[in-house]
């Protein structure tokens, strides 16, 4: 196997700016590895190598014609299916957009190809990003390269999954309740998910449109805000893009800053119960390496962050009610051929083409937004999310960062939840509050607890990234954690 694969994002676009590899050479080295692995994986729903290939070869013809690289020179990145790609199809990891082509890209992705990356594939996902294990996938599930037993957390559990085995160097996903962070975590690679706003939603398919936002997952934490500088900018097609100023977090930082001096805040309370054994010894280690770095410890309260399940799965549902009532066999991807009226058409091809934990949702969030029932949930779940964000608003007037683990446990094993959403649900407990405070986000791992990789998170002040990129490069400039592979993929 090519030695390439084993590159990350920064040393990829490094050693195509010089000349001293092609990033058709990159391109073919991710797809051969992906062509004799992914069989076991799971991780790509869709690999199109003559495109990859063409994409990569205009990088080159670009170098040799003496163009200045551009920062992502020939960097393979998987795509989320969720994000639309001109010449490929998005498929949500669902049966109702079977057949749907879109005709134009996401300005995430476009930002990318921008900056001279290429698209290596698009990959698996809870449908429509609904989901912790990606399981939901109405394709097939993927497995953790850590075990494949195991699920690789999700919905963005492809992306995860393909950076964890070395098929991809960087991925996208989308965080709209953990996403990005919590198969980040599962699969040991690093996942960001900026504040909400920060990334354009142009060409995102919409779950939840208050909480979905972009991300980025790979190896490295330096990787990670290489991406984020193409990524991040205002964009007028998205009414909810911010115009908060560009950043380059890393620029000029050897390491050595990010921790120093650093209040970092821990909610100790919240995590009282709950967390695996484990988990919470990993999690103590790595607080001790950021205080040895010089980072200091404070305690903050967080009260409200308890009820942040219950409220994200009122408000996340209601606007996947409405957000999914598009598809009705008209505009887009399946059709009920043969319905005798149109209200059946309509009827048949949503039932045919959804999966079950989508319709669960949908008959949720249809519920708790129906007459009588508005107030009593869907309006007392925005009370509470106010009160969740006012919480992290008082811990930010103490502290910079706060830290807490991504996940409350490591990978669990295929089909072992599916029975049981609310199970489900839970992984989802340390990462929901982000997402409902607009905050950003980043995962990175800080162990292996039974040979299974956990997760630190820091969670940071709104379109502040650059505080939990730095934090988060000093602790991978003085540990290990990022540097191993699953034994089976190494
Ligand atoms: N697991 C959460 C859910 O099922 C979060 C999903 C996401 O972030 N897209 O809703």
């Amino acid at each position: 196997m090519s030695g390439l694969v084993r590159l990350g994002a920064a040393e990829i676009a490094g050693r195509v700016a010089r000349g001293e590899v092609s990033a058709e050479e990159v391109a073919r080295a991710f797809l051969d590895r992906a062509g004799a692995l992914d069989a076991q994986v799971g991780a790509f729903l869709d690999l199109r190598p003559e495109r990859t290939l063409e994409q990569a070869r205009a990088v080159d013809r670009a170098r040799r014609a003496g163009q200045t690289p551009p920062s992502l020179a020939g960097v393979p990145v998987a795509v989320k299916d969720v994000l639309n790609v001109e010449g490929w199809p998005t498929t949500c990891g669902s049966r109702v957009l079977e057949g749907y082509a879109p005709p134009y890209t996401a300005t995430a992705v476009e930002r990318l190809l921008a900056a001279g990356a290429v698209v290596l594939g698009k990959t698996n996902m809870d449908e429509f990003a609904m989901g912790s294990s990606t399981e939901n996938s109405a394709y097939r599930p993927t497995r953790n390269p850590w075990d494949l037993a195991r699920v690789p957390g999700g919905s963005s559990g492809g992306s995860a999954a393909a950076v964890a085995a070395a098929m991809a160097p960087a991925a996208l996903g989308t965080d709209t309740g953990g996403s990005v962070r919590q198969p980040a975590a599962l699969c040991g690679v690093v996942g960001l998910k900026p504040t909400y706003g920060r990334v354009s939603r142009y060409g995102l398919v919409a779950f939840a449109s208050s909480l979905d936002q972009v991300g980025t997952l790979a190896r490295s934490v330096e990787d990670v805000a290489l991406l984020s500088s193409a990524l991040f900018g205002h964009d007028p097609r998205d009414a909810t893009s911010a115009q908060a100023p560009p950043t380059a977090p890393l620029a000029g930082d050897d390491g050595g800053r990010g921790l120093r001096g650093l209040r970092l805040g821990v909610p100790w309370a919240a995590l009282a119960e709950g967390v695996a054994p484990g988990v919470m010894a990993s999690f103590r280690a790595a607080l001790e390496v950021c205080v040895r770095e010089g980072a200091e410890l404070v305690d903050v309260a967080l009260p409200h962050v308890r009820h942040a399940i219950a409220a994200y799965y009122v408000v996340a549902t209601a606007e996947a009610s409405s957000n999914l009532a598009r598809y009705d066999g008209v505009r887009y991807g399946l059709r009920a051929e043969g319905a005798p009226d149109l209200a059946r058409l309509y009827g048949e091809t949503r039932d045919r083409g959804f999966g079950a934990e989508v319709k669960r949702r949908i008959l949720l969030g249809t519920f708790v937004l129906s007459a009588g029932y508005h107030e009593a949930y869907y309006v007392a779940a925005q009370k509470v999310r106010t009160l969740i964000r006012r919480d992290f608003e008082e811990a930010f007037a103490r502290c910079a960062a706060v830290a807490l683990p991504t996940t409350p446990g490591t990978a669990f094993r295929l089909g072992e939840r599916t029975a049981d959403p609310l199970q489900m649900y839970l992984a989802d407990v340390f990462t929901v509050p982000a997402n409902l405070a607009g905050l950003p986000g980043l995962s990175l791992p800080c162990g292996l607890v039974d040979g299974l990789p956990a997760g630190l998170q820091l969670l940071g002040r709104p379109f502040d990234e650059d505080t939990l990129l730095r934090a988060g490069h000093a602790f991978q400039g003085v540990t290990t954690h990022h540097r191993l592979s699953p034994p089976a993929f190494s």
